[in-house]
């Protein structure tokens, strides 16, 4: 159970709501879950001005607000002993991830046979928007992008930038490693339309109230 405190912060009080959610809660859960959640909304709401936030807490803010307990159907994705308990870390609240991730790999990488691990980030990150990690063979995306209304072209995008990774490796140069080299980078750029797609992601961070 969330307490109402307002010395937690927005991104960990997002963030635990978010986990309860995802984890599957019963419908007596839900609904108690769902008053407490009004009651912290109208409490914070009176003294915050999202402008005056960090771009990360911007974003707990944005989910704190647009998160609609009692409609987002999580008791049907949520079934414990089910799918939810080995994908539920890619199903976020509005995207999922192993489908996106999915799409881009069956459409720009036919020859990659088994797709990779898929998870959220632990955090509203701004600066780390999305990764690879070789091993555990994994794609993190920051949780900035488990909104209603994010572009699904980001999403798309992002999934290529990290499969390419996957496909790519990493080129080591006198114990230096290098990630984006001239061979990824034009790689990269033959996803059609990249360069808008990079101004609507700053846009997507920069400007979300
Ligand atoms: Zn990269």
């Amino acid at each position: 159970m969330i307490k109402t405190d307002k010395k937690i912060s927005l991104q960990s009080y997002a963030f635990r709501l978010r986990k309860l959610l995802v984890s599957g809660c019963s419908l007596d859960h839900l609904l108690i879950q769902h008053q407490h959640h009004q009651k912290v909304l109208a409490e914070y709401t009176p003294f915050i001005k999202p402008e005056k936030l960090s771009y990360g807490d911007r974003f707990a803010w944005k989910f704190m607000r647009e998160i609609n307990i009692l409609s987002t159907g999580f008791l049907n994705n949520s079934t414990p002993g089910t799918e939810a308990e080995t994908n539920g870390q890619a199903k976020g609240i509005y995207q999922d991830l192993s489908s996106v991730v999915d799409k881009v790999r069956t459409i720009w990488f036919p020859e990659m046979e088994t797709p990779p691990n898929t998870v959220w980030l632990k955090h509203f990150s701004t600066r780390k928007l999305a990764h690879y990690a070789k091993k555990r063979d994994e794609i993190a995306f920051s949780l900035v992008f488990d909104s209603p209304d994010t572009p699904p072209e980001i999403m798309s995008y992002l999934a290529y930038h990290e499969l390419l990774h996957r496909q790519v490796g990493v080129k080591e140069v006198n114990g230096r490693r290098y990630h984006h080299t001239g061979e990824f980078k034009s790689k990269e750029q033959l996803f059609p339309n990249w360069r808008d797609i990079e101004s609507q992601i700053s846009a997507f961070i920069y400007t979300t109230l």
